[in-house]
Formats: structure tokens, C-alpha cells, sequence
């Protein structure tokens, strides 16, 4: 959410939602500060939504509830993560405008005294009065000088920092897209790659295609072996997706057992290829306990292909490759299905 009103807003904004807090009895924390603040502003829609709402039902709002909004409705790892690094960020920049703010004080003293000095040169006398004005000339600029470096010695600090607080910025970025069980990039990830690949088949009027992939009977892996191996399973799974792939090839988890592959500049026979060789590498796999080396049976998986048609909407893209997944199910399985056998 973005505070940018101005700071009577901000003043109008908080008395109201102090208002709400103790018209309701809650903690003045900073979850309730919060909602209050989202819901008097108008500003986070679906949260003044579902408050409206509960005002319409004549519904009290207690702590536990304050709560529940703020997990659904205004909380998201990205951003905590952002508050922090704003938090550094706004830190950081005090930091800078002390320093230069404190230079500039020092250079506008130094620069009165130099000018000072300029006016003592009409009413100098003698060699001693030069000598004494030459000298103090020579302490001004060295103070000056002195300034200067400080300055430049403190920016480079800063900038150290900066350069920091940059690849903080990325790596945080990088984790909110990346899955971690699997290291594959996860579906908010998925979602901009996808959205980058549907602007660049627009723009060089090129397809791609998409593999929707889900393990078969993944649920009896956990039941047999255990939630722990069903996860060491997906690892490994993820792993083959990557050697199996071309370098742009994407491979990302969609869900729980399900992978969504993306395959930029290929058509449906290149990715129905790209997806058998997929299958027959986990299908005839010896899947084995990493602890005992007990053999874990078969091992596959049912793939859905759908190929991009220009300016469609993402959901009808997987729609088509789901439906064809669908179908790979309930045709026994271990199968590769594309659009074009609906
Ligand atoms: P189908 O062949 O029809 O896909 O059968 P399935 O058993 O694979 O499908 P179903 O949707 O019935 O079950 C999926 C299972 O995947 C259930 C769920 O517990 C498990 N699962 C989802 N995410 C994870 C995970 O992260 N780790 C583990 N171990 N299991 C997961
Ligand atoms: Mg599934
Ligand atoms: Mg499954």
C-alpha cells in the first residue's frame, strides 16, 4: 500500500482509525493501527469491502477477527520485506543529507571566513599582516579540503551500503518467486515469465507452448512412504524437469504436485516431444528409498499441452492444457496429451 497523502490527511486518517480501535475495545497495536488506517482511507478495496460488509450484518469486530483481515487483506511476505528495506532505505538517506547538509555548513563557515579575509587585503600594512593573512588562507582551504574528503569518504560508505541494499532488493525479490521445496520458481514467478513470453510472441509474432504436468497417484506415495519422501520426490522430479529442459525452457511448481513447464518458440509436435522425453526419463527411472535402496515401484506422470494463441487470456491458455491433462488422466495415465486431441 502506498502512504504518500499528505500529512493533515495522514493526522485525519490515524484519528479516525483510533476512533475504530477503541469504539471496538482492541489493542492499539500495530495490526489494528494498520487495518483501521486501510479501512478509513479506502484505500485497500477488498478490506473496506469485507469490513462494510460486516458493519451491513451488524457484526462486532473483535481482535481475532482485526487479525484474520489483516492476514487476508493486508499482509504478504513482500510486504514485510519491503517495510524493512524502506525502513534501511529512509535510514540511509537521512544518513546522506545529514552529511551533506553538515559540509555545507562547513564550506559556507569556511567560504565567510575566506571572504573575511579578502576584505582584511585593503588595510594590510605590512609583511606580517600578509604573512597572517596568507596563513589563515592556508588553514581555511585546508579545512576545506578536509571537508570535502570527510564528504567523500562518507558517500563511499554510503554507497557500499547502497550497493548492499540493492542486491538485498533482488535477493528478496528472487526468493518471493522462487518455490522452496523445489528451488523451481513458483506461480507468482510463473506468472511474470508468462506474461513476458505472451508481450514477446505479440511483438515477433512467434508461439510457444505450455505444459501442465502432474504426478500420478502422488497421493499414494505419501500414504506408502511418507509426506518426507513424497517431498524428496518432488525434488528429484523438479531436478529431472531441469536436466531434461532447454535453457529457456521454464520449469515452474504450479501447486502442490503439479508442474506448469513453459516453452517459448515451440509448437505443439516440439513440446509433445519435449514432453515424452520427460515421461519416458521418469517412467523408467528406478525410483529407490535414498535410506534402505527399497525399490518404490513406478514412478510417472500425465502431461496437458496447450500452444498460446495470440491475445488470449492466460486462463484459457491453461484451461486447454489442463483439460488436456484431464484427459491423459482418465486415459489411464503416463500420458501426453495436447490441445488438439480434445
Ligand atoms: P492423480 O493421479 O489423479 O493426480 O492422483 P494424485 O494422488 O496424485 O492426486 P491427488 O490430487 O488426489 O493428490 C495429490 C496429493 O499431493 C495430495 C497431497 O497431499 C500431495 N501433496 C501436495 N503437495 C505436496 C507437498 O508439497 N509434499 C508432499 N509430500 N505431498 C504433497
Ligand atoms: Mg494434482
Ligand atoms: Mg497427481
Amino acid at each position: 500500500m502506498n502512504y504518500s497523502e499528505e500529512r493533515t490527511k495522514a493526522g485525519e486518517y490515524l484519528r479516525l482509525a483510533l476512533n475504530y480501535i477503541s469504539k471496538y475495545n482492541l489493542p492499539a497495536n500495530p495490526v489494528n493501527y494498520t487495518v483501521w488506517y486501510e479501512y478509513v482511507s479506502g484505500k485497500n478495496i477488498k478490506l473496506k469491502k469485507a469490513i462494510d460488509h460486516s458493519f451491513e450484518n451488524l457484526k462486532s469486530l473483535n481482535n481475532n477477527n482485526v487479525e484474520g483481515l489483516y492476514q487476508k487483506y493486508v499482509a504478504d511476505g513482500d510486504r514485510i520485506v519491503i517495510s524493512k528495506l524502506l525502513t534501511k532505505i529512509s535510514l540511509m538517506l537521512k544518513d546522506i543529507t545529514g552529511h551533506v547538509s553538515e559540509t555545507e555548513g562547513d564550506l559556507s563557515g569556511h567560504g565567510k571566513n575566506l571572504e573575511d579575509l579578502a576584505d582584511q587585503i585593503g588595510e594590510v600594512s605590512d609583511y606580517k599582516d600578509i604573512k597572517n593573512i596568507v596563513d589563515q588562507m592556508i588553514s581555511e582551504t585546508k579545512a576545506l579540503v578536509h571537508s570535502g574528503k570527510r564528504l567523500q569518504t562518507r558517500m563511499k560508505v554510503s554507497s557500499e551500503d547502497l550497493k548492499q541494499l540493492h542486491q538485498e532488493l533482488e535477493k528478496s525479490q528472487q526468493e518471493a518467486q522462487t518455490d522452496t521445496l523445489t528451488k523451481l520458481i513458483n506461480r507468482r514467478g510463473l506468472e511474470k515469465k508468462l506474461e513476458l513470453e505472451r508481450i514477446r510472441a505479440k511483438q515477433n509474432d512467434s508461439a510457444f507452448s505450455i505444459i501442465m504436468l502432474d504426478i500420478d497417484h502422488f497421493k499414494r506415495v505419501n500414504d506408502t512412504f511418507g509426506h518426507l519422501v513424497g517431498d524428496s520426490l518432488l525434488k528429484s522430479i523438479a531436478l529431472i524437469l531441469k536436466k531434461h529442459l532447454r535453457r529457456n525452457d521454464v520449469a515452474a511448481r504450479y501447486g502442490g504436485e503439479e508442474f506448469l513447464i513453459l516453452l517459448p518458440e515451440t509448437n505443439i509436435e516440439g513440446a509433445k516431444a519435449a514432453g515424452e522425453k520427460i515421461r519416458k526419463a521418469l517412467s523408467t527411472k528406478e525410483w529407490k528409498l535414498k535410506e534402505t535402496g527399497e525399490s518404490m515401484g513406478r514412478i510417472t506422470v500425465s502431461m496437458g499441452i496447450a500452444l498460446y494463441e495470440l491475445n488470449e487470456p492466460e486462463k484459457m491458455l491453461i484451461k486447454r492444457a489442463d483439460d488436456a491433462l484431464y484427459l491423459a488422466k482418465t486415459n489411464g495415465r503416463d500420458l501426453v496429451i495436447t490441445q488438439e486431441e480434445l
